[in-house]
């Protein structure tokens, strides 16, 4: 069968690949880092663990009533009718009971209280009715109840964390649970970042006629705030072969991962890859990506070296498509928080080239019925910063796909599993 391809097509260029390709290779490419520190469990949120953790001893330590009541011996239960108990004394969590609980009597007990070895069973306080130094129960109540048994939330032995896993709270606090105050995580992730272009200005300066600030360092800055990243700012670098070499070079030397934005395209300033090609190795990529086409990938010394394009939005995009998984490979995490992706309803016709990937940015929110929609934030150009800031989810239309009519089905990422 003869297939023919679609004419005239501004996307049937030469070296234009695919999104899922383009990650393939990154993530082909980025290596995991070596080294871990030792540091205090409270500071280890995000971290990502570079051991095994085992536990010494068993979590609960003690059987201990689960509720405030009467423990009591499960067999004395009544099986019909009610039954009366003689109250033998009073136990608090941090001090248990001295004495011995009698067949027939039973003991006052606060939660979390140690329970007499005898004892098995906790009627709550509110299922009784005191009477003087008794309490009468009646059948309604099984043997066993209300106790949290030794070893019930973690056996003595039990791996309960492994490598590589990014601790989240309740991790840290089965660590403090085991006893164990410290422990050894990966090494962060050492990430320069530098914006390119003589148009470009700091925070602080006056641009000139037709400059602007740099916008993209900062978002950067904000997207790599993480605790497992030390971000190496390089600040804005002209548009020079050998500035932009310089630099390079230099932050080959100790960073993990280079990210530059601009200067990648093909304009006449667009240096970026000219300098790697003098010193590192480089691919050149055209993605099918709307936005965030050209992408200069490859590495710089010991650092792998992403160029993002220079428009704002190109950038993030980028970031979050195609940097973040890179990091979160090289960190070694296991259990990278799920960026969930589920399909919702446009409100609003949106339109679409087909042989790209397109992310566009919308505003998801669900309707009466349950049912989530989505619309767009307006101008989808690569430089309108605002409309992301708008946004709360991308609108995913995949390659394939042509442009989409009110009401369809779009696959949407809300920015609360990403940011
Ligand atoms: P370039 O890829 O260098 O041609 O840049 C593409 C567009 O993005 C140009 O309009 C630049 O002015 C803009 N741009 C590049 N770098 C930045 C930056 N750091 N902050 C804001 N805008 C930028
Ligand atoms: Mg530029």
């Amino acid at each position: 069968m003869i297939t023919t391809q679609s004419s005239c097509n501004d996307l049937d260029e030469p070296g234009l690949i695919p999104l899922n390709d383009a990650l393939t290779r990154i993530l082909a490419a980025a290596p995991q880092v070596g080294g871990y520190e030792r540091i205090a469990i409270e500071k280890a949120r995000s971290r990502t663990l570079a051991e095994t953790v085992t536990a010494s001893f068993n979590v609960p330590g003690h059987t201990n009533a689960a509720v405030d009541g009467y423990a009591l011996h499960g067999s004395d239960l009544p099986a019909a009718g009610v039954r009366v108990f003689e109250i033998a004394g009073k136990a608090y969590a941090g001090q248990p009971f001295q004495g011995v609980v009698k067949p027939g009597q039973c003991l006052r007990i606060m939660t979390g209280t140690l329970m007499p070895e005898e004892l098995d069973t906790v009627i709550m306080q509110e299922h009784v009715e005191v009477q003087g130094n008794a309490i009468v129960i009646d059948n309604r109540h099984k043997a066993g109840q209300n106790v949290r048994n030794r070893g019930e939330d973690i056996k003595q032995g039990q791996t309960i964390l492994h490598p590589g896993r990014g601790l989240t709270p309740p991790d840290i606090g089965l660590l403090a649970s085991l006893g164990i105050p410290e422990i050894n995580v990966a090494r962060k992730l050492r990430v320069a970042i530098a914006s390119t272009g003589d148009e470009i200005f700091s925070l602080g300066q006056t641009p000139t006629p037709g400059g602007l600030y740099d916008s993209n360092r900062y978002s950067l800055m904000a997207a790599l705030d993480r605790p497992d990243i030390d971000i190496i700012n390089l600040g804005i670098v002209e548009d020079r072969p050998a500035a932009l070499l310089h630099i390079f070079e230099q932050a080959g030397r100790f960073a993990d991962v280079i990210i530059s934005t601009g200067g990648v395209s093909v304009g006449e300033a667009d240096y970026t890859k000219t300098a790697l090609q003098t010193s590192g190795q480089i691919a050149f990529w055209k993605v099918a990506i709307k936005p965030g086409r050209p992408l200069a990938f490859g590495q710089m010394g010991n650092a792998v070296f992403f160029g993002l394009p220079g428009n704002p939005v190109s950038v993030l995009v980028s970031f979050y498509l195609l940097v973040l998984p890179a990091l979160e490979k090289m960190l070694g995490i296991t259990n990278k928080p799920i960026a969930p992706m589920f399909q919702a309803r446009t409100l609003e016709a949106l339109h679409k080239k087909p042989g790209r990937t397109e992310v566009q940015r919308g505003i998801i929110a669900q309707d009466q019925s349950g049912e989530w929609t989505v619309r767009s934030t307006g101008k989808q150009g690569s430089g309108i910063l605002s409309s992301m800031s708008q946004a709360n989810a991308f609108i995913i239309l995949e390659h394939h796909r042509e442009s989409v009519r009110p009401w369809e089905w779009v696959g949407v990422q809300p920015f609360a599993g990403l940011f």
